[in-house]
């Protein structure tokens, strides 16, 4: 990869990290209103919840990706040590797995957590990450 290459990337990545890092609010207060606006309100703060989870996990994996920038090892699977696909890295440029270790491990999440296979290791974050 050319050093303008990897400029681009940096340049990417740090702007992912601001989007990600960047805190939103959840519009309405929580406990006013009838039963129908209390349920569609605690559903948008379970959703704002939701959306912070997941550019809190963008964060990590952008500010990952940062350091693997600087280490020189961007680019490389964490798990074969394979190189990353072009298009994989223009398309997400934080990725940290080849699109087969990727794909491997989904299908592995899927079979052990049944539905909601849609959002891969979600629970992990959404359980594990705010405790
Ligand atoms: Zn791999």
């Amino acid at each position: 990869m050319s050093n303008q290459q990897l400029q681009d990337i940096r340049q990417r990545l740090e702007a992912a990290l601001a989007v990600a890092v960047t805190p939103t609010l959840p519009g309405s207060e929580p406990g006013a209103g009838d039963v129908c606006e209390r349920a569609l309100s605690e559903m948008e703060s379970d959703l704002a919840v939701a959306a912070i989870n997941l550019r809190w996990r963008t964060a990590k994996d952008v500010e990952s990706a940062l350091r693997r920038l600087e280490s020189a090892s961007y680019g490389v699977c964490e798990s074969c040590e394979g190189p990353i696909g072009t298009k994989r890295l223009r398309a997400l440029p934080w990725a940290s797995r080849c699109i087969g270790c990727q794909s491997a491990d989904e299908l592995a999440t899927q079979g052990s957590q049944g539905p909601g296979s849609l959002w891969g290791d979600w629970p992990d974050v959404f359980f594990g990450g705010i405790q």
